[in-house]
């Protein structure tokens, strides 16, 4: 769980895709959840890169 390493899923967010923007944080580590702080979206922690998508839910690939 580092949020550097995460970036905004939200196409429409100015800081789509920014890695190191500092613009996540980590509303609940418990959910293991990321938060946009310029969009306000929250997102999974299996977004990002490659190396952080081992633990995919079924769910996510569906
Ligand atoms: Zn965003």
């Amino acid at each position: 769980m580092n949020p550097s390493v995460q970036y905004c899923p939200n196409p429409k967010c100015p800081d789509h895709g920014k890695v190191n923007a500092g613009n996540i944080g980590v509303p609940s580590r418990k959910e293991k959840r990321f938060i946009c702080r310029t969009c306000g979206r929250t997102f999974a922690a299996t977004y990002g890169p490659p190396l952080y998508r081992r633990h995919l839910d079924p769910q996510w690939i569906a």
